[in-house]
């Protein structure tokens, strides 16, 4: 049986986005700078997608730029802002973000600090969440953007927009917000949200991989990284992705609230199933949560083995986030909410979607529970702890470490 409970990772490609993309390689495949019939064609089906995704987040069709997926989004917005100030001569450029982010948007504020931009990283509490007191208490007079995350990628949190929407306007502040995980499953609306920069990926979504976009709010401060033609409003040159573009908008369009409301169901017997294995917990906001997300930490034995257990019995899972699970540093997510090495070192992202059945979370929660069983039994004691022995539901006794 195969299961694919790694949709936080990658999704796979709706058909029917993939039978919507296939004209566009074969027969509309004109470069839409082009000035021929196919060329018209390809700028006419170009003009219509940007129209119907602006329309999604409420936005104008001229504030979407298209990109290669959610980190070249992540970088246009904050280094085209930091950019954008350094050329209006401001000598000092502060930004605030979380110690959460994603990488896209961490590796860049870093990368930033380098050049002497300074950054504020947010600190959050055990469930994930930022407080939107410290938020406030760290701006200063030079902070130009505000870049906070709206669901994890690896825990699930959803960070309160709609308020840094406001505090970030109240301080004519940018904010920018990273929605990899977040689009097509809540509703964003640019306008309500007070955003003025947001990062989506097409391939979240059951899109095609290397396609993204990044709304720009009119009149936005953003520079442009790049150069070439004037593609994208001179944001992102390039000869447009038509066909990633269009299977983008199609799959955009094809997530429905039933889904979503069929993603809680099933995640939240998957967490209910999990948690009755002993010595398991919730990592994340256990409401505030994304629809596909479950991050559940396994005392006393190692991601990798688990998900390698798992794989070979046909289960996709991943440990952390897909972008650091091959290496064995701990998540940087779950050192942020307060979890000890031991137990970050047992931690499984499970994200499903709208194709997984309840029949793939039962087959998931039996598999897991003789997984870990298996693998307590056989695991190594580090040195220098001390243990004790527990029963387990089943009588099996096991040694487990004590605090
Ligand atoms: N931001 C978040 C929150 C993500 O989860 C990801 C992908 O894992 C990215 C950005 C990067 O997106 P892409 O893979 O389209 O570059």
């Amino acid at each position: 049986m195969k299961v694919y409970l790694d949709n936080g990772a990658t999704t796979m490609v709706d058909k029917d986005v993939v039978k919507t993309m296939i004209p566009y390689f074969t027969q509309e495949y004109g470069n839409a700078s082009s000035l021929h019939y196919l060329g018209i064609s390809a700028q006419k089906v170009l003009t219509d997608a940007r129209k119907r995704f602006s329309e999604y987040i409420n936005a104008f069709p001229e504030e979407i730029i298209f990109t290669s997926g959610g980190t070249e989004s992540d970088n246009i917005a904050i280094l085209g802002v930091v950019k954008y100030f350094r050329l209006q001569g401001e000598s000092k450029i502060h930004i605030i973000t979380s110690n959460i982010e994603h990488p896209a948007v961490l590796n860049t504020c870093k990368a930033l600090e380098d050049e002497g931009v300074e950054v504020t990283y947010l600190g959050v509490d055990s469930d994930g969440m930022i407080s939107l007191k410290e938020l406030e208490a760290a701006i200063k007079p030079y902070t130009k953007l505000i870049t906070i995350m709206h669901a994890n990628n690896e825990i699930g949190t959803l960070q309160p927009i709609k308020e840094i929407g406001e505090i970030a306007k109240k301080n004519k502040i940018l904010f920018h917000t990273d929605a990899v995980q977040s689009f097509t499953k809540i509703k964003i609306d640019v306008k309500e949200l007070n955003i003025d920069l947001i990062s989506f990926s097409a391939h979240k979504i059951h899109g095609p991989k290397g396609v993204g976009a990044l709304f720009v709010r009119k009149g936005t401060s953003v520079k442009q990284l790049t150069y070439g033609g004037s593609h994208e409003y001179k944001k992102r040159p390039g000869t447009e992705n038509v066909s990633g573009i269009i299977g983008f908008v199609k799959a955009m369009e094809l997530s429905r609230q039933e889904d979503i409301d069929k993603m809680v169901m099933l995640r939240d017997r998957l967490i209910d199933g999990l948690l009755k294995i002993p010595h398991s917990n919730l990592n994340g906001h256990k409401t505030q949560r994304l629809c596909n997300n479950a991050n559940i930490g396994f005392a006393f034995v190692e991601g990798e083995g688990i998900l390698m257990h798992l794989s070979d019995r046909g289960i996709c899972v991943s440990t952390g986030s897909a972008c650091s699970s091959k290496s064995l540093e701990p998540s940087h997510v779950l050192k942020a909410i307060g979890l000890r090495h031991e137990v970050i070192h047992g931690a499984i992202r499970f994200t499903l979607s709208r194709y997984t059945t309840k029949k793939d979370i039962d087959y998931t929660i039996k598999h897991v529970s003789k997984i870990i069983k298996k693998l307590r039994k056989f695991s190594t004691l580090k040195e220098g702890v001390k243990y004790d022995t527990v029963e387990y539901e089943d009588h099996h006794e096991h040694e487990i470490y004590q605090e």
